[in-house]
């Protein structure tokens, strides 16, 4: 593909397809978002933003500083009867907790809304381009397939459908105000871990992460699911978990892809989860999706489109082998597998500890041309 031809095509606008659009048009590309959805928007819950994704947005010149509250994501340990197995300092890593729509929200108003579609939902991709929306055929020199873990883009062009892990998570968001201060932690149940997260306006994120039998699971309360689990782990557990509306609290299977042999087919590229949707204990998956963004947009601008393959690949399928590993730990019920992950939260040190939680965030963005 030659680098005079700029017009992009992207499928989704989640985190992923938005800091696409935003890279792509900050090299000059004209660029068409295409989302399902009747609108532009993220579900309510948090995110953590390592150092890498910081510094991606900031290739992007964009400052997220404050919409965020600095975590230390996963370094605050405690029992679920709340007891400390470990403490740690936010400043240790430098992760950012931030509110998905937040987030959401610092991409999409780099954007023009006559970029932007909805209710415009791909039916099919073919590789030289050509797009099938909403009963239109569209066509475009590249076609960046954001959408998601499910992306039909991806299993009608390579194959490969999403891998349920057996496990499903609980998320909400408190209402400002409603249960503060809170003190960020996760607590280690045999199965079972329950995150939270302080937010910016004293709201917090938690999430309830459990093994599953089966995907789609439904429940008639989740909020009632979610107390019958953990309603008489340590505090402040319980309040967030009454405090969110029953309504808010979300509920989903756990599921990522196995690793595709590559990135891009033709005028078609694969970006985000569509990519390399991994399982959420390293917190990396958006951070990716936005890597990917600056990534893709410095190799365009190099008019070097296998680069882009080539790079992503390498670093993020092994994380997402990370990602789903870590799951195996986790999900583990045995109690003497869960004495031994207690006792490695309780003695390793700051060092290693650190070295180990945060080995992904060390990464520098290529710089975009101005
Ligand atoms: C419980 C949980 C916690 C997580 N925590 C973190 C975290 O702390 N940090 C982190 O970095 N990551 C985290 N992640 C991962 C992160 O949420 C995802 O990696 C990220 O949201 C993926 O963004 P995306 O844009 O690639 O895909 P998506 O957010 O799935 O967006 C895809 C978009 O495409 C649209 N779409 C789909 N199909 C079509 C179609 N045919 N036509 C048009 N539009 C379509 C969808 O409507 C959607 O808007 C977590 C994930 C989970 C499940």
């Amino acid at each position: 593909m030659g680098i005079g031809e700029r017009n992009a095509l992207v499928v989704g606008a989640g985190i992923g397809g938005l800091a696409a659009a935003v890279a792509l048009r900050r090299i000059g590309w004209s660029v068409s978002v295409l989302e399902r959805a009747p609108i532009i928007a993220e579900v309510g819950a948090g995110l953590t933003l390592w150092p890498n994704a910081v510094r991606a947005l900031g290739a992007l010149d964009l400052d997220v500083t404050d919409r965020t509250v600095k975590t230390v994501s996963r370094g605050n340990i405690l029992t679920p009867n709340g007891r400390w197995v470990r403490r740690n300092h936010p400043e240790d890593v430098g992760v950012l907790a931030i509110h998905r729509a937040d987030l959401h929200d610092v991409l999409r108003e780099q954007l023009p809304d006559s970029m932007l579609h909805t209710d415009a939902e791909v039916t099919a991709v073919s590789s030289d381009g050509t797009v099938m929306c909403s009963g239109e055929e569209l066509t475009a020199d590249l076609v960046v397939a954001a959408d998601g873990v499910n992306s039909i883009t991806r299993r009608t062009l390579w194959s490969g459908d999403a891998v349920f892990q057996r496990r499903a998570v609980w998320r909400g968001v408190t209402p400002p105000e409603s249960v503060w201060p809170v003190q960020e932690s996760l607590t280690l149940g045999r199965g079972v871990q329950v995150g939270v997260l302080p937010l910016p306006r004293e709201r917090v994120y938690w999430f309830v992460t459990v093994n599953a039998d089966q995907p789609n699971q439904m429940y008639a309360d989740d909020r009632r699911e979610v107390l019958n689990r953990v309603g008489d782990w340590h505090d402040p557990i319980p309040a967030l978990v009454a405090a969110t509306p029953p309504d808010q609290v979300l509920y989903n299977d756990i599921i990522d892809i196995d690793p595709v042999p590559t990135y891009v087919k033709d005028r078609v590229v694969l970006l985000g989860d569509a990519a390399h949707a991994m399982p959420p204990d390293l917190g990396q998956g958006a951070c990716q999706a936005i890597e990917d963004a600056v990534v893709l947009a410095a190799a365009l601008a190099d008019d070097d489109l296998p680069r882009y393959d080539r790079d992503r690949r390498a670093r993020v399928q092994p994380m997402a082998a990370e990602a789903r590993d870590s799951v195996k730990r986790n999900s583990n019920t045995n109690a003497l597998a869960h004495s031994g992950l207690m006792l490695a939260a309780r003695f390793i040190p700051p060092k290693a500890w650190r070295e180990a939680t945060a080995k992904w965030a060390d990464w520098t963005p290529p710089k975009l041309p101005r």
